[in-house]
């Protein structure tokens, strides 16, 4: 085990926890953001750089600091560690940066893109963005790709964090979709637009960090904050069949995969219970899903039996006891 100190916080972790994860179980705004890394998918982490921080004492054998900001996502802590997020200047200074940079080629199409709400390049420039950008040259262009007939790849939106190329490559049977050319003509492409149809390849759609990969059967349907979430699931034969299905009225408009307290999805799920269960008599319904996102995602929503009893209190077969939420 490994005593590590983050932002003042000290936390004993197991040995080979990175800096990410070690800060993660603290939690809250001790966990630094990131973009590319994702704990459930193997060989994430290392491109999106928003996840720096400073160590100012790399051990309790050798207490120096790093002389540069490390990338939290793939560095191990030492027992005696103390390291900065937060509390650093200089690691916030370089947190604008790096929104900056991602924000060069990103469009300002929050208006119009289905992730907004749940964006975290949005979060992040709200939170680290400059008012304007410095940068003087035209934004990349690229048409949009349909990918299959429910995916749409909006590639402008594109920040290249390669987390659907894992997904393609660790979920899907047949890799059919990959990062093509280099620099600033790098674009995610599936080779020709091969459809990608295999049965877990909507994935790439709650991975995606921004509103490059966006569901066909749900844009500009509706926004974000103004579908309910429910808890849901099905007998599936083909993945674990939990979910969360988006409600608007009566109507089921989208089926997502449920997401952990780091907003990474729990368990993986088929394309089916995704794109071709759409009716309430598909899915046994639970409960009000708990939005735990600082996002515009999770406001208008309720957990409440007060507005349960105005919203979706008939799709609510029992609460259970331990999930009864509190009277007002
Ligand atoms: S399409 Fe989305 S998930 Fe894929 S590399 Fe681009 S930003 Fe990342």
């Amino acid at each position: 085990m490994a005593k590590v100190t983050i932002d003042g916080i000290e936390i004993e972790v197991p040995d080979g926890t990175t800096i990410l994860n070690a800060a993660r179980m603290i939690g809250g705004k001790t966990a630094p953001p990131a973009m590319c890394y994702y704990s459930k998918l193997k060989q994430t982490g290392g491109y999106c750089r928003t996840c720096l921080v400073k160590v100012a004492a790399g051990s309790t054998k050798d207490p120096r600091p790093m002389p540069k900001l490390v990338v939290s996502c793939s560095t191990p802590v030492q027992d005696g560690m103390v390291v900065q997020n937060m509390t650093s200047p200089e690691v916030l200074e370089a947190r604008k940066g790096v929104v900056e940079f991602l924000l060069i080629n990103h469009p300002l199409d929050c208006p119009i893109c289905d992730q907004a709400g749940e964006c975290k390049l949005q979060d992040l420039g709200y939170e680290h963005g400059l008012e304007k950008t410095r940068y003087e040259f035209g934004r990349r262009k690229f048409e949009m790709i349909d990918i299959g007939d429910k995916i749409k790849l909006t590639m402008t939106r594109c920040i290249l964090c390669y987390r659907c190329v894992r997904v393609a490559e660790q979920l899907t049977d047949k890799r059919v979709h990959g990062v093509m050319n280099r620099g600033d003509v790098a674009e995610i492409s599936t080779y020709i637009q091969n459809i990608v149809g295999n049965d877990f390849s909507g994935n790439v759609i709650d991975v995606c960090p921004v509103g490059a990969l966006t569901d066909r059967t749900f844009r500009f349907k509706s926004r974000i904050w103004n579908v309910k979430p429910m808890d849901a699931h099905r007998d599936c034969k083909k993945c674990c069949g939990k979910a969360i299905v988006w409600y608007q009225g009566e109507e089921i408009l989208k089926v997502s995969a449920r997401k952990d307290q780091n907003d990474e999805v729990e368990n993986f799920i088929c394309n089916e219970c995704r794109f071709d269960k759409k009716k309430t008599a598909d899915w046994v319904i639970e409960k009000p899903t708990h939005i735990d996102d600082k996002s515009v995602i999770a406001q208008n929503h309720y957990e409440h039996l007060k507005e349960l009893k105005m919203g979706h209190a008939h799709l609510v077969k029992k609460l259970p006891e331990s999930n009864q939420p509190e009277q007002k």
